[in-house]
């Protein structure tokens, strides 16, 4: 059967031309890039060459780039590395709509006798940055905020928040996992004092992730060890990983703008001809400020869970906003944040493209959809006939 791969907010493709150029460092070039040696040194330098890569894409220093491994070990560093570098300092503030990367290490503090903030957002997902400004204070020692939301798509104005938050001399970090690649950033010209992203959301392979640290902020480590990554990260380094993403950031520069221009276009296509052909749906989250390759709509009075299921009966990954906690679906804490009403929470979809995608998918999936949408109505109990 045939695959038609709309789930790439949850992982995406390693694309073949970072797997040509990781190959030889697992059998042939395996040497320790931290080794005195000529066979290991080969290896340091290609790390070197990755940092220069990610830098370019995030536009800031390579030595601001620190390994980790992966997005969720980027958020747990930079919060708890922030709050270890200013122990006076109690408070914490972060938005309901968070990753859990995020949002469970926010309700940790918070049991450990943190003050932690979790800013509300409208029905579009949107933030009311009055209020984040009413909060900053004295004793906050950091904010921590999405760029892009993995479940709508929805983009926060991070530069303007940085501003605000920096200005006040308070750390600002971003969780810019789903942005990176698919919004341009650009560190030189930002406030953001630490940022993080992972490799398996951009064509690396999984395992692999980044936090920038501007140069001058207060940071303590979160692995203690070697010296690797300046004694910033200890823990000798995933090498394939590190190349591959240094790769996939190359290659993710190359025609940015036109390859993100296409995927919107597609996802713009499946999004409108679904609304069109199915009553009773809706784009959850704010269209005009949104990641290009996100697509979040709810249909109303079916369960997500089954669309799926019957999505995936033709090859169609997508994913859902629902989560079976304890037996029962529980609507998205996203979803719920928003005030998405019951009805439409539970029956909602997540679509995500990526520049592996085609139009020829997209159409297959514009016709697959309509009367898998029709046959789980009338099965509904909860569409009065
Ligand atoms: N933050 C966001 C917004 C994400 O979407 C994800 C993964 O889905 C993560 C953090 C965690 O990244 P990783 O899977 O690399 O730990």
């Amino acid at each position: 059967m045939r695959t038609v791969y709309f789930d790439n907010n949850a992982t995406t493709k390693v694309a073949d031309e970072v797997l040509e150029e990781i190959r030889p460092y697992f059998c042939e070039l395996y040497g320790n890039p931290s080794s005195m040696h000529t066979f290991g040194g080969q290896v340091g330098r290609k790390i070197r060459e990755a940092r220069e890569k990610v830098g370019a894409l995030l536009g800031c220093d390579p030595s601001e780039i620190i390994f980790t491994g992966c997005g969720t070990e980027s958020d747990n560093t930079a919060i708890k590395g922030t709050l270890a570098a200013y122990p006076d300092k109690r408070k914490v503030i972060t938005t309901r709509v968070e990753h859990p990367a995020v949002l469970s290490v926010c309700r940790d503090l918070e049991n450990q006798g943190y003050t932690v903030v979790e800013l509300a957002v409208d029905k579009k997902g949107r933030l009311n940055l009055a209020e984040l400004e009413e909060q900053l204070d004295d004793g906050t020692a950091l904010v921590t905020i999405m760029s892009a939301n993995n479940e709508t798509g929805v983009t926060f104005p991070v530069e303007k928040i940085a501003e605000l938050v920096t200005g006040k001399g308070i750390v600002f970090h971003t969780d810019a996992v789903q942005a990176v690649g698919k919004i341009p950033i650009n560190l030189s010209k930002s406030s953001i004092d630490l940022l993080s992203l992972s490799g398996h959301k951009l064509h690396a392979p999984k395992g692999v992730g980044v936090l920038f640290v501007r140069k001058g902020t207060r940071l303590a480590p979160f692995m203690l060890g070697g010296h690797q990554e300046g004694g910033r990260r200890a823990g000798t380094e995933n090498v394939p990983g590190i190349i591959g993403l240094g790769k996939a950031c190359e290659l993710a520069m190359q025609n940015f703008n036109e390859e993100n221009n296409r995927v919107r276009n597609l996802r713009d296509k499946l999004e409108k001809s679904i609304l069109e052909k199915c009553p009773a749906c809706m784009v959850n989250g704010d269209t005009a400020n949104r990641l290009p390759n996100t697509s979040n709509i709810s249909f109303e009075f079916i369960e997500g869970e089954a669309i799926l299921l019957m999505l995936d009966k033709f090859g169609i990954c997508a994913s859902s906003g629902s989560a079976c906690t304890s037996g029962s679906l529980e609507p998205s804490h996203v979803l719920r944040a928003m005030g998405i009403p019951f009805t439409a929470a539970h029956g909602s979809i997540r679509f995500s493209l990526s520049r592996y995608n085609t139009e020829e998918e997209v159409d297959y999936t514009i016709e697959k959809t309509p009367p898998i949408i029709s046959r789980l109505r009338e099965l509904s109990p909860f569409v009065t006939r």
